[in-house]
């Protein structure tokens, strides 16, 4: 029988000698990748995830096309904003509640589970009763008591960087997650702010990729509608997001992307996103990753 003395010290010898202050999310202590299921999709396994859909929901035909589109191509989950998190309080705040229910309604025709924006405790409980992944966006990823309450509800979450925080600070945002119980913690990188930003809205900080998986075991996507803000730019980001490693990517779609209420620029049309999933196929295979069988359309 081991003395409690010899017990320690066969642990503490497994033990790093310098942990990172995000201790839970840190491989150090959990050096196997984590993967977080949403009814058949896994997010952080061999599968490269999408999840597409409009930046905020519009209109019910016009989600329910794009979530049809986006089943048809296996993606895996469909996206879309009902609570929106506007620079101007004079721009779509987004449907709210039906906002939800829309996205319950596209869910319940195409089966794909729905991540949307959760940004106040005090709409948490009404948006968790709809999301199947609660997304926290990036103005939001500082707001400690968010994350905690957030943490609670016991789904899965996806944190977006902010975009002025440096990877360090996401990863403690990630922290309190995890912290607080929730171990179905999912990043996202989607651009930082920088100095150009002439032909760029962001610089999508690819370097957080692989430095990530480096670091944490929680699964990696990259949002590169919002990290470049440009549609053309779409398919070279996303190739070279699942070059440096990205486990998925959340991409902003349209049916008629010139009429959207928000981010219409970077938000791609149902046949630009099929382009987008043909031309992914070689850089994913090339990687030793799945991607969702596309279907003739
Ligand atoms: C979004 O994905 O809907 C969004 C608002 O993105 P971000 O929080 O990254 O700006
Ligand atoms: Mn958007």
């Amino acid at each position: 029988m081991a003395t409690t003395l010899e017990h320690a010290s066969a642990i503490a010898t497994q033990v790093p000698a310098k942990l990172p202050p995000y201790k839970l999310a840190s491989r150090a202590l959990h050096p196997e990748d984590t993967v977080v299921r949403v009814n058949d999709v896994e997010i952080g396994g061999r599968g490269i995830v999408l999840m597409v859909g409009p930046c905020a929901v519009e209109d019910e035909p016009l989600l329910l096309e794009t979530a049809r589109m986006a089943r048809l191509l296996g993606a895996g989950i469909l996206r879309g904003g009902a609570f929106k998190p506007r620079t101007s309080p004079y721009d779509f705040q987004g449907l709210g509640e039906e906002g939800l229910k829309m996205l319950a309604r596209a869910r319940a025709e195409t089966g794909l589970p729905v991540i949307t924006e959760v940004m106040s405790e005090q709409e948490l409980p009404l948006v968790a009763e709809y999301a199947d992944i609660l997304q926290i966006g990036s103005r939001s990823m500082s707001f400690f008591r968010l994350l905690e309450a957030v943490a609670e509800v016991g789904k899965p979450v996806m944190l977006k960087r902010g975009f002025q925080s440096t990877i360090k600070e996401w990863l403690l945002s990630a922290e309190y997650l995890l912290a607080h119980g929730n171990d179905q913690v999912i990043m996202c990188e989607r651009g930082i702010r920088s100095f150009d930003s002439e032909y760029t809205r962001n610089t999508l900080d690819l370097n957080a990729v692989p430095v990530l998986k480096c670091e944490t075991h929680l699964p990696v996507m990259v949002d590169p509608s919002h990290g470049t803000g440009r549609r053309d730019l779409i398919l070279p980001m996303s190739k070279a997001a699942i070059a440096a490693g990205a486990d998925g990517l959340i991409i902003e779609v349209h049916p008629r992307p010139d009429e959207a209420l928000c981010d219409g620029k970077q938000s791609l049309s149902l046949t630009d996103l099929q382009a987008l999933v043909e031309g992914l196929r070689p850089i994913t295979m090339a990687c030793g990753r799945t991607m969702g069988a596309l279907v003739e359309v």
